[in-house]
């Protein structure tokens, strides 16, 4: 049984001030349950990929100018982030992006702000995450911006599922941690994949690792897919063995 597709996203081209043309059509399915991988090396065109879907393009002056993206069979190409965080899309963004001068805990009920369910339901979630991130409930009552960098990515994912997303766009989680952190990292994603049932797109220039962990791959050159795959496929293909693999 094939699951269903919760994100579609048919060539959709990108363009950042009117001019810069960055993505020249690029489309892929994000099936529900799923870790689907955006693979490419710098400026391939996986950032701009995870922003469009987020609505987060505008504010960098970026528009989709053609192509369309659905979500549940809705076209959510001009929603803003915050509209997109209400149907249950999330971008953690690369580099982290935590409050500094917050505490951990305080950044993470930053992720609950829209949510309506009640205080109970929301320190259940902190609880949740602090299952998965037993790190960062020691770190707790600490400033976020004078934690690690392996403990601010775990606080933004933190903040991301405190939102109670059905999707997360998880933008280069390995970026600047220590091998065995982003071994760690993924470990943790893939739980909260498989035990929350939160679908994930993840973009990577770490192809090695995104692999490993991912059940589809798209790879990304110069803004257009130029080979995409079941990631165990992915894995024994030549190409991807000769260009990708071995950088990692
Ligand atoms: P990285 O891993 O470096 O983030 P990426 O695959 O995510 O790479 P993007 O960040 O999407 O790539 O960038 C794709 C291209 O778009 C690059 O050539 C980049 O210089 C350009 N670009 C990104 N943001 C902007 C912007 N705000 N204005 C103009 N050009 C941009």
């Amino acid at each position: 049984v094939r699951a269903e597709t919760v994100l579609d996203v048919k060539n959709i081209e990108v363009i950042y001030n009117h001019v810069i043309l960055v993505l020249k059509g690029v489309s892929l399915t994000v099936p529900k349950g799923g870790i689907t991988a955006l693979l490419g090396g710098n400026g391939a065109g996986k950032t701009t990929t995870l922003k469009a879907i987020s609505g987060l393009l505008a504010s960098e002056r970026g528009e989709v100018t053609k192509g369309s993206i659905k979500y549940h069979g809705e076209p959510i190409h001009h929603a803003d982030p915050a509209e997109t965080v209400k149907r249950g899309v999330v971008q953690v963004m690369e580099g982290r992006h935590c409050f500094e001068h917050l505490t951990v805990e305080e950044n993470l009920l930053t992720g609950a702000y829209t949510r309506k369910d009640g205080n109970a339901a929301i320190q259940a979630d902190l609880e949740m995450v602090y299952g998965y991130f037993p790190r960062l409930k020691e770190r707790r009552k600490s400033q976020a911006g004078y934690t690690s960098g392996g403990e601010q990515q775990m606080t933004a994912i933190g903040r991301a599922l405190m939102s109670k997303p059905e999707t997360i766009l998880l933008d280069e989680p390995s970026m600047g941690l220590a091998p065995q952190l982003v071994e760690q990292i993924f470990e943790i994603v893939k739980s909260i994949n498989e035990e929350q049932g939160v679908t994930i797109l993840l973009a990577e220039q770490n192809t090695n690792v995104a692999l490993r962990f991912a059940h589809y791959g798209y790879i990304l050159e110069s803004g257009r897919v130029v080979m995409d795959g079941p990631a165990a496929e992915l894995r024994e293909n030549p190409d991807v063995k000769e260009f990708y693999l071995g950088m990692s």
